[in-house]
């Protein structure tokens, strides 16, 4: 018997995983895929929003304020790229200028931090390829950018150290009367059952009741940009909010590159398509912020689904006894999700749950970034395991050792998009065209998977076919 089975191993599981695995609990997580962060989590905007957005007094306003408050201190004790960039949000016209004025109260009263209003020259100064037609502009500056699947990763990680019982590859598939959780390889019981599904949170929740909301799935579509053009703005540059979301932004990734996107069409959630309109209505958006602009400089289109639902609010509630659902975890979902997971053990504990916490815990990452290192600590790295000394992904200066080191990690990666989202072989320039070769190569030695059956990503994703010549 578990005392907690988390349904969903993205940003929000996966936190949830870190925090509950703090205390003398059995906790399993059941993710359907073969790894963490294969969802929603992998393909946003990897902002940690400020907070000024949504509506004051709600649970989502409460939990991205929170939530962007613990990354800055989560992200050095796990070793997570996070970069507090600050970020504008951009008027052009009075109608905006309003906006902008309503913006900055709201975020006043939802206690977000540094807030200020930039008139146009002040704008200038700090974006200064931004628009001429730009009137005023919000400052938030405690937003950031982050790397969305390493956040996952680290929670998963730490958890799996502090004792979480991992299932990957293991779809729930029913939950039966006495709170037992059927999956295809078996059945487990729980006294608390967690769904953290993102976009499949209604199907997981039909299995125990009727939503009493409606899934409205918002695809939105991505340019990612070389780092040749990094530095075109030096802030996340915001358009001002409309019915269909944040709107289009343009912003530093934090590794290095520049992110362009997205739009917001009603989608259905398998569909994770690239369109032609799609990618067009980015273009001529992002041209209204900075019409300087140069997309050719492209890398790599992508699109991600946000779990949006009738409400505006998130829409975290038990259920029915020893079942809570974490329903509609749409933007700032990401931002929010170590504050969820804190929100997740306070219901728990007024539920009735005894919360002890453990006596030794891990709360602490650390990986190796070889380019990061200086010359003297690459010498020494490279003299004590020459695999330091050669570089598997030329773009971004990804070595053997690096490579290599995921598979001891606490979860191993099992495809090439695992290794890479682990230690960024393949997140260059090329996209993976010359190192992906040598990763399969990598994964096969060390991992014992036959060639023939490791995939890029997600199963069925094999790379190889047909026989030897
Ligand atoms: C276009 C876009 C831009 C965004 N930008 C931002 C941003 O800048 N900042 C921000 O804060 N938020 C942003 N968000 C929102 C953020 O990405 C999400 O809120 C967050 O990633 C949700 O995480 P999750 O864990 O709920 O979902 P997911 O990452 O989708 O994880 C759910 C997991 O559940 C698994 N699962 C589903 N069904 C089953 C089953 N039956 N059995 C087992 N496992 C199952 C899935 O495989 C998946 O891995 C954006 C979202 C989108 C789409």
């Amino acid at each position: 018997m578990f005392d907690i089975i988390i349904i969903g191993g993205g940003v929000i599981g996966s936190a949830v995983a870190y925090e509950l695995t703090k205390y003398n609990l059995r906790v399993a997580l059941f993710e359907k895929e073969n790894d963490i962060a294969t969802g929603t989590t992998k393909a946003n905007s990897a902002i940690i929003h400020a907070g000024y957005d949504p509506v004051p007094n709600s649970l989502t306003a409460r939990l991205n304020v929170r939530g962007n408050e613990l990354a800055h201190i989560i992200c050095k004790k796990l070793d997570v790229p996070f970069k507090e960039t600050g970020s504008v949000v951009c008027a052009f016209g009075e109608e905006d200028d309003e906006t902008v004025r309503k913006l900055y109260h709201r975020g006043v009263e939802n206690g977000v931090p540094g807030l200020k209003i930039l008139n146009k020259q002040e704008l200038k100064t700090l974006e200064p390829n931004i628009s001429d037609e730009a009137t005023t502009a919000l400052y938030a500056p405690t937003a950031g950018v982050i790397s969305p699947w390493e956040y996952a990763l680290a929670f998963a990680e730490v958890a799996v150290q502090n004792g979480l019982e991992l299932h990957l590859s293991e779809k729930v598939t029913d939950i039966k009367e006495g709170n037992v959780v059927v999956t295809e390889k078996g059945e487990y019981a729980a006294k608390y059952i967690i769904a953290a599904a993102g976009v499949n949170c209604n199907d997981i929740e039909s299995m125990v009741a009727e939503p009493d909301y409606t899934l409205k799935p918002s695809k939105g579509e991505y340019y990612l940009l070389d780092k040749s053009a990094f530095g075109i703005v030096n802030t996340v540059v915001f358009q001002c909010p409309n019915k269909n979301g944040k709107g289009v932004l343009i912003s530093p990734t934090v590794h290095g590159n520049i992110i362009v996107g997205p739009n917001a069409e009603a989608s259905e959630k398998e569909d994770l398509s690239t369109t032609a309109d799609g990618l067009s209505f980015v273009r001529t958006a992002a041209a209204k912020s900075v019409p300087t602009l140069n997309l050719s400089t492209n890398i790599r289109n992508f699109a991600g689904m946000r779990a949006n639902t009738n409400e505006e609010d998130f829409i975290i509630r038990f259920v029915r006894a020893g079942f809570l659902s974490l329903a509609g975890i749409k933007s700032p979902g990401l931002a929010s999700a170590p504050a969820i997971a804190e929100y997740v053990r306070q219901l728990l504990e007024k539920d009735g749950l005894s919360l002890t916490e453990k006596e030794n815990i891990v709360d602490t990452r650390k990986r190796i970034r070889f380019k990061e290192l200086s010359p003297e600590e690459k010498n020494a790295l490279i003299k004590e395991n020459p695999a330091y000394g050669r570089v598997i992904c030329r773009c971004e200066t990804i070595t053997e050792g690096e490579i290599v080191a995921t598979f001891s990690s606490p979860i191993p990666p099992v495809s090439i998009d695992g290794v890479k989202r682990r230690c960024n072989a393949g997140m260059g320039r090329c996209q993976g065209g010359f190192c992906a070769p040598r990763v399969l190569e990598l994964i096969h030695k060390h991992t014992g998977i036959p060639k023939e059956e490791i995939v890029k990503d997600k199963s069925g994703s094999t790379v190889l076919s047909g026989g030897a010549l």
